[in-house]
Order: C-alpha cells, then sequence, then structure tokens
C-alpha cells in the first residue's frame, strides 16, 4: 500500500510551537495546481505498478489542509477519480478551520473518519490552552452531529510525561473509541521540549499500564495505535506503527509544488527527490530516497538489535529516530525499555488475556482497526500529527 502525504498547502494559521513545518513554510499560501496533481496522479498509477503495490491512499495534509474550502477538495477528488482510479482519500487536520460544508466531504470522501492532532500544552487561541480546547471541541462536535468519526493524535513533549493516565480519562470522557501517538520527531532541528527516546518509553509504558488498568477494570479501553502495535509484535511477532515499517520505499510526499519526499518530517529540511513531473522512475532512482530505503532495511540498525529479542517485528523503528547511545540518545530508538515492560505484563498472572481482550475490541467495531492502522489501507494510523 502507498501512503501519499497530498499537502494541498502548506499554509497553517494555527501556530503549534512543535510544528515540524519551519514558520516560513506555515506561511506560504501556494496551493497544489491542476496540472501538479495530475501529474502525481500518473506518478501514482507507476509507483504502483513497477512497485507492484496494492493501493494508494491519499491523505490530504499540510500545513493545515483545511484552510482551503470543500470546493477544492471536491474537485481535486473528482480529478484523481478520473486519473487515479482505485485510490481512497482521508485527512489529517488540526479541525480548527473546520466549516459545516466541509463535513459532507469526510462523510463521502474521506470515509467518514478524519484524524485530528490534539496538544495538551502548547496550542493556544488568544494566549490561552483553554480557549483553544472550547474551539476544537466545538469542532469536533460539529463533525461528530454530522456522523464523523473523530481519531486524535497527540505528540507528547515533556509536558506530558506522567500525565499518561490523565489523557487516557481524557479520551474515556470525550468518547474517544481511539487514539494515536505520534513520536515528536526533531529531524534537521532540536527541540528543548522533546522528550528522549527513554523518556518517550516512560510514557509509552504509562500509557499501557493506564490502558491495561482501564480494561481489566471495565472491560472497556480506548485503542491506541502504537499501543496496539507493541502488544501485536510482542505476543505474535508483528509490529505496526513505528516498528516494523517500510515508510522509505512505501510512503510518498508531494508538496504543494509537485516535489518529492518519503517522510513527512524530513521534507521540509531535505533536498526534494525530484517532482512529480519527472516521472515515478526519476524518483525510484534518486540517490537520496535509496540511501534512506538502505538505511531502514541496514545501517539504521546497531550491535544492540542484532540480540534484542523484538529484532524479528522491530527493524530498529522509525529510521529518522537516532539508535541509541553512538547517537546521543540514552534508549534505542525501538524502545525497549517499552517492549521489556509490555513482555513483563504479558508473563504475569491474567496480563496476556488482557492484552487480548484489548485487541479483541476491534473485532467488535472495525472502525477501531481502521484507525489505528498503520502506513495505509484507508487508516489513520500515519506519521501524521
Ligand atoms: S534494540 Fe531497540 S531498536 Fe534494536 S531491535 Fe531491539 S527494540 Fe528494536
Ligand atoms: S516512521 Fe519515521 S521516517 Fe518513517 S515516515 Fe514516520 S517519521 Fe518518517
Amino acid at each position: 500500500m502507498i501512503l501519499v502525504y497530498m499537502k494541498a498547502t502548506n499554509r497553517c494559521n494555527v501556530g503549534c510551537t512543535h510544528c515540524y513545518l519551519p514558520l516560513e513554510v506555515r506561511a506560504d499560501k501556494t496551493r497544489m495546481t491542476d496540472e501538479v496533481l495530475t501529474a502525481s496522479a500518473a506518478f501514482l498509477s507507476d509507483m504502483r505498478n513497477f512497485g507492484r503495490h496494492d493501493g494508494i491512499q491519499v491523505l490530504w495534509h499540510g500545513g493545515e489542509p483545511l484552510v482551503l474550502s470543500a470546493d477544492w477538495y471536491w474537485k481535486a477528488g473528482e480529478l484523481l477519480d478520473r486519473e487515479l482510479p482505485g485510490h481512497v482519500e482521508s485527512m489529517q487536520t488540526s479541525l480548527i478551520p473546520l466549516r459545516p460544508e466541509h463535513v459532507p466531504l469526510m462523510r463521502e470522501r474521506f470515509g467518514g473518519l478524519v484524524g485530528t492532532s490534539v496538544d495538551f500544552s502548547q496550542r493556544m487561541i488568544g494566549g490561552s490552552v483553554e480557549a483553544y480546547h472550547k474551539l476544537w471541541q466545538k469542532k469536533v462536535d460539529m463533525a461528530r452531529d454530522g456522523g464523523i468519526e473523530i481519531i486524535p493524535g497527540i505528540v507528547p513533549t515533556t509536558n506530558e510525561l506522567g500525565r499518561e493516565e490523565w489523557i487516557v480519562d481524557w479520551m474515556v470522557e470525550r468518547r474517544f473509541a481511539a487514539f494515536n501517538v505520534d513520536r515528536y520527531n526533531a529531524y534537521g532541528t532540536s527541540f528543548p521540549d522533546r522528550p528522549t527516546n527513554l523518556q518517550h518509553s516512560y510514557f509509552l509504558m504509562g500509557l499501557f499500564e493506564a490502558l491495561m488498568a482501564r480494561m481489566e477494570k471495565t472491560g472497556f479501553a480506548p485503542i491506541n495505535g502504537a499501543i496496539r502495535a507493541s502488544i501485536t509484535g510482542v505476543l505474535y511477532g508483528v509490529g505496526g506503527d513505528r516498528w516494523g515499517g517500510t515508510c522509505m520505499n512505501d510512503f510518498v510526499v508531494v508538496e504543494p509544488d509537485g516535489s518529492l519526499n518519503n517522510c513527512p518530517d524530513k521534507s521540509s529540511f531535505e533536498e526534494s527527490y525530484g517532482n512529480v513531473r519527472d516521472g515515478y522512475k526519476a524518483f525510484a532512482g534518486n540517490k537520496f530516497r535509496r540511501k534512506w530505503v538502505r538505511h531502514q532495511g541496514l545501517t539504521h540498525k546497531e550491535s544492540h538489535c542484532f540480540t534484542c529479542e523484538n529484532q524479528h517485528f522491530c527493524g530498529s523503528g522509525c529510521p529518522i529516530t537516532p539508535n541509541g547511545a553512538a547517537h546521543g540518545e540514552d534508549e534505542c530508538s525501538g524502545y525497549r525499555t517499552y517492549l521489556s515492560a509490555v513482555r513483563r505484563f504479558s508473563e504475569r498472572p491474567g496480563g496476556r488475556e488482557t492484552m487480548i481482550a484489548y485487541l479483541d475490541q476491534m473485532k467488535k467495531d472495525s472502525t477501531l482497526d481502521r484507525a489505528t492502522r498503520y502506513g495505509g489501507g484507508d487508516n489513520q494510523g500515519a506519521c501524521a500529527a
């Protein structure tokens, strides 16, 4: 499955300090033209055929995709239906600019499921986090009234460490049956409030414990993409989320001007890998892309990976996350401390059963599966917050 981050525009007026896009990029009002969309369709069609991919998911992304009108997306969708039959579409948005006209679009073109980033400490409106949350909730309610399932995505900063139980309660109180966690990346830059790998491990551990405790107590806990993938990894050797991915080969970022990359977090910091107008073969042969595909498959792994009990499903995790001490981190890029905690939980009496019951919630509601399945396939689980 090809996952395409289709950046209709890089413009965004929400203004989060941890945004992966530099300020000047977010101020750029350029929007994708029909010519770029048409060239993208031809490019993706070739990528599907030559790369033997079984489908294409176009994830509208930005910037903030909802700064464009619903009409723009209806027309873009018609063009893609014509030029790229068989693709599916979804959207990742802050929801803040949502207008009633966008809701039917979400229902009819995005399968009634929309991923939205939510922030607990940095996003503000008029200097107030509370005002931001109030407005965000209003937009959530607007979408829900139109039958849209909203899947929040969070990027934990150091401010969220230790607040995992509170976050789970927050999701339950607001009736979110699924949510995702994105890693706070700092590719090509640095942020003082980015958690280290070990801190991220502890965050995941706190989330896992809060979810399993809720599962044991009430028989229900929201599905989280990272927690789900760690459980399937430990119990069945099947990765997901940041574990065992092939994003460098399967993901494409198309910037508003048609320039290309394979990761939304790298795209603004690297020389582009060409342009959709140059065709798929030029992209496939691009030396930077090839270097990253090789890095994900081979050179990102460190000696500690080769003796690790998780190596069959971890694949050393996200290839832009520094992998351990040799790269200035206090933990490997697969968050081994966290995975060890999941394994220990599975070995304690009743632990395995609780984890399986947690996964089984997806059998009763396939939306939960779609909402947290990683890397394409009519889902919202992507590196996308
Ligand atoms: S050491 Fe870490 S990155 Fe390497 S395979 Fe194990 S969990 Fe993954
Ligand atoms: S897993 Fe890492 S490298 Fe791959 S798309 Fe996500 S952030 Fe980028």
